[in-house]
């Protein structure tokens, strides 16, 4: 795989794994809507299904990042950071 296609993928990756984290961010309003105020329910949940289906969704981000927070180059596992330039194990360049 040539470098610039190395970096591609990790683009990918990348952004399929923001893209994850961004949809997670909605699932906090009604945690926090119903733990601030002192309605019993909101959009459907209460508190105790809103906390579930924020834990659900961490879960979801948690599994997405340990499938696919790998270089692309050797597979081995990514550090953590978000400036992550360069992969640990091989050295491949990733931006
Ligand atoms: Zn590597």
């Amino acid at each position: 795989m040539s470098g610039s296609e190395i970096k591609d993928q990790f683009k990918a990756i990348n952004y399929k794994l923001n893209l994850v984290r961004l949809l997670t961010v909605p699932l906090f309003i009604p945690v926090c809507v119903l733990y601030f105020s002192d309605l019993d329910a909101f959009i459907g949940l209460t508190k105790q299904s809103a906390v579930w289906v924020l834990l659900m969704g961490a879960a979801v981000n948690i599994g997405f990042h340990f499938k696919y927070w790998k270089c692309p180059s050797c597979g081995k596992k990514l550090g953590s950071g978000l400036s992550i330039s360069q992969c640990q194990n091989c050295g491949v360049q990733l931006k």
